[in-house]
């Protein structure tokens, strides 16, 4: 379908959660023939994802170009206002600043966006929106125009947002994994030949779930990995299913449309669980009331919070809390006390061992140091286990520190810092461009001037420098 008709050049990006550049460079390549010819022919390079590598904060920050500290999104769960129980997950309408999407819309051109967070509820945009996989279930509205919606559930049934991927029967999930992706590239391409568009984007979040329900029977240098086993063969099948997908909207595009396919963060091989809570109980930072029974939600357990100065919550990364007198309802810690206690936390944790009794490395992150603002429900600290190749278990009652597997449900798969960065002009197909690593903040600089829209002051990235005659 053609353009708005300002004559600017057009941009389609493909968005595909969780791809750690080595799969989509080399390891999967073999299996991605479309893919592979703007890979051998575009400017391609790592991408570093936010802290935390979590896909929120990490979409709406690759599309606004601004921190998850200035987003104010530090996860998907969030800690309410400084409740001991009470927790949201952020919507669309969270997000402070305009996304490109909003800026491309409001400077006259034309968007249509399938599925990118923050999705949901679906924005106003000057185009159409479907909504993205942390949709509600049973949303009433989820895509913008509303009609939309009913169209598509007619066309296609109910629309996959996701699929419970921490679920066991593995057969029957990849099943579902793949007919979600299929599904969704035949919206998209139903979609971008039939509005006009000047920017379109997709994001799939069936590579994600690939990796953490499969990775240990894809990836032979995974510790559990079992040669022989039936699932070996998942991620190539899966990937070229993805190929066909992107294969189907770049015919519909159009010859003279750019590409950027990129990923929110990488994926690796999970280490196991280190049990944060159990940690600070033995260590006398956390108290409880009486002994639980494993795998208790620190939300539930009868916590001491008279005698309680810090507690954490567990995922990906810990997030760690302080017990604040005059801010925590039940707060002990007193303001000038915060500063000592904190060092003592971390010289304690800098003597973490593994499991083999090997130092366990374990990086401190404080959010007033390493974002340019903090809004929002920050925690006090973030704590990276192993290089992030150990989940942190917010859950209790182990009388271990560690655990083999998920304590959420199986998961073979934690997240890296390298997504993917790739971009292909067909008017300047030349020999493929590496670029050192880019930083995530800089996508959305760089899909605005590619756009020829203007880059508002308040974006804290800087447009990728795309080689001479790339831009
Ligand atoms: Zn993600």
């Amino acid at each position: 379908m053609a353009s708005s008709g300002s004559g600017a050049r057009r941009l389609l990006v493909i968005g595909l959660d969780g791809v750690p550049s080595e799969f989509l460079f080399r390891r999967y390549k073999h299996r991605m023939p479309s893919t592979a010819r703007l890979v051998d022919r575009g400017v391609r390079a790592s991408l570093h994802t936010t802290d935390p590598p979590i896909s929120v904060p990490a979409w709406p920050v690759m599309f606004t170009g601004v921190d998850p500290g200035t987003l104010g999104f530090y996860g998907f769960r969030h800690r309410a206002a400084h409740s001991y129980t009470e927790t949201y997950v952020p919507t669309s309408d969270q997000v402070p600043v305009p996304t490109v999407f909003r800026l491309a819309s409001d400077a006259g051109r034309r968007v249509a966006v399938v599925g990118m967070p923050m999705g949901y509820p679906p924005p106003a945009v000057n185009g159409v929106y479907i909504s993205d996989f942390l949709t509600p279930p049973g949303a009433p509205e989820f895509t913008f125009p509303p009609e939309l919606g009913s169209e598509l559930t007619e066309k296609y049934g109910p629309y996959p947002f996701d699929v419970v991927f921490r679920s066991s029967e593995r057969q029957e999930l990849f099943e579902q994994i793949v007919s979600m992706t299929r599904t969704r590239f035949s919206i998209a391409r139903d979609l971008l030949r039939r509005e006009p568009w000047d920017l379109f984007a997709i994001h799939e979040v069936g590579t994600d779930r690939l990796h953490h329900a499969y990775w240990k029977y894809f990836d032979s240098t995974h510790p559990e990995f079992l040669p022989g086993n039936p699932f070996a063969g998942v991620a190539d099948e899966y990937y070229q299913v993805v190929d066909e997908g992107i294969s189907s909207l770049l015919d519909a595009a159009g010859p003279d449309v750019a590409v950027m396919i990129t990923s929110d963060h990488g994926s690796m091989a999970m280490a196991g669980c280190f049990c944060v809570n159990e940690w600070l109980a033995q260590h006398g930072y956390l108290r409880l009331a009486r002994p639980v029974p494993p795998g208790t939600r620190i939300e539930d357990a009868p916590i001491d919070w008279d005698r309680t100065t810090i507690w954490g919550s567990g995922g990906y990364y810990a997030r760690i809390f302080f017990n604040v007198r005059g801010r925590e309802p039940r707060g002990i810690v007193a303001a000038d006390q915060i500063g000592p206690l904190q060092e003592r936390l971390v010289a304690e944790l800098a003597q973490l061992k593994g499991p083999d009794g090997r130092p366990m490395k374990v990086q401190v992150l404080d959010p007033l140091q390493i974002y340019e603002e903090v809004r929002g429900d920050a925690p006090d600290l973030m704590l990276y286990f192993g290089d992030l190749a150990w989940r942190s278990a917010g859950t209790l009652g182990y009388h271990s520190l560690f655990l083999r597997e998920n304590d959420t449900g199986p998961d073979d798969a934690v997240h890296s810092t390298d997504g993917v960065f790739l971009f292909f002009d067909p008017r300047r197909p030349g020999p493929p461009v590496d670029l050192p690593q880019q930083s995530i903040r800089d996508v959305a600089p760089t899909v605005l001037q590619f756009l020829g829209v203007e880059r508002p002051s308040w974006m804290q990235g800087r447009p990728i420098r795309l080689p001479e005659g790339q831009s």
